[in-house]
Formats: structure tokens, sequence, C-alpha cells
């Protein structure tokens, strides 16, 4: 077995939404990115690869590539779950947090997870999406942007 974890921040910054979790959620703002900026994908792919002892998102998908130049992120995670099976892992379990302020993610978190769990080939049963804010402190309770954390085990395939 294999524990990874990730995390990500993106600014807010001028748009009409934000991707989270490959899910597109409506807010005031979007998010300042070379991606799609789906902070979720972001932590998840780099707890993938953290736990398979990769690297992280930065060294396989470098923002300086115009490659990725507003890529979905889906893609990101979708590559690191290949990686880790072609190294004879698979997923057991996936725990995410978004932190934010604003949007509210109460109605988004279903389809948050059948999504992710799409992504990672497990069922939505050993997907967990948590949200919380900080209570209005730092720079994400002044929303000035969001965070996510993500946690993942990897067991043989
Ligand atoms: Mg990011």
């Amino acid at each position: 077995m294999r524990i990874g974890s990730g995390f990500d921040v993106h600014a807010f910054g001028p748009g009409d939404h934000v991707m989270l979790g490959g899910v597109r959620v409506p807010h005031d703002r979007g998010v300042r990115a070379h991606s799609d900026g789906d902070v979720l994908l972001h932590a998840l792919c780099d707890a993938l690869l953290g736990a398979a002892g990769l690297g992280d998102i930065g060294q396989h998908f470098p923002d300086s590539d115009p490659t990725w130049r507003g890529a979905d992120s889906a893609h990101f995670v979708s590559a690191a779950v290949a990686m880790l099976a072609e190294r004879g892992w698979r997923v057991v379990n996936a725990d995410l947090t978004v932190l934010a302020e604003a949007p509210r993610l109460g109605a988004h978190r279903e389809p948050m997870r059948a999504r992710i769990a799409e992504l990672l080939n497990i069922d939505v049963d050993v997907v967990n999406v948590k949200a919380t804010t900080t209570e209005k402190l730092g720079y994400i309770g002044r929303g000035e942007g969001l965070a996510a954390m993500a946690s993942v085990l990897l067991g043989p395939r």
C-alpha cells in the first residue's frame, strides 16, 4: 500500500464559474490559471503522483508548456492513473477537501464524487468530497482564492 497527499491553490479572477472536481460550478469569479484551474483535480493529481513516487503535476504538465493552456484537468488525473497502472498500482480510496468561502458546494458534491470516481476507475463510495470555509480567516477567508487537499491510498492491481 502507498499513501499520497496533494494540495493546490488558485487565485480568483474574472469569470463566471470555477471548475471543481471536473464539474462546472457557477460563481461570480473565475480562477487565474494556465489550465482550467481545477484545484481539486490538481490536488488529486499530486496525491496520485506522490503516492507512486512520481514527483508532482508541475513536472509532468509544466505551466510553461502551451499544450496545457486552458487544459481540462481531467486529462492530468487520467494520465496519472495510467502511470500508476503501468507500475502496478490501483487507487483504493480518495478523500478530498475543498477550502473556500464561496461558492457553496453542497449541490455539486455528488456530481464531483461521481466524476472523480469515473476518472479514478473506482466506486463512488470510496471517493469522499468534503468542503470547509476557513472561518473568514486568511486569503481564503477574504475570498482571494480557493484551495484543495487530497489524500489517496494505492494498492496492488
Ligand atoms: Mg493548480
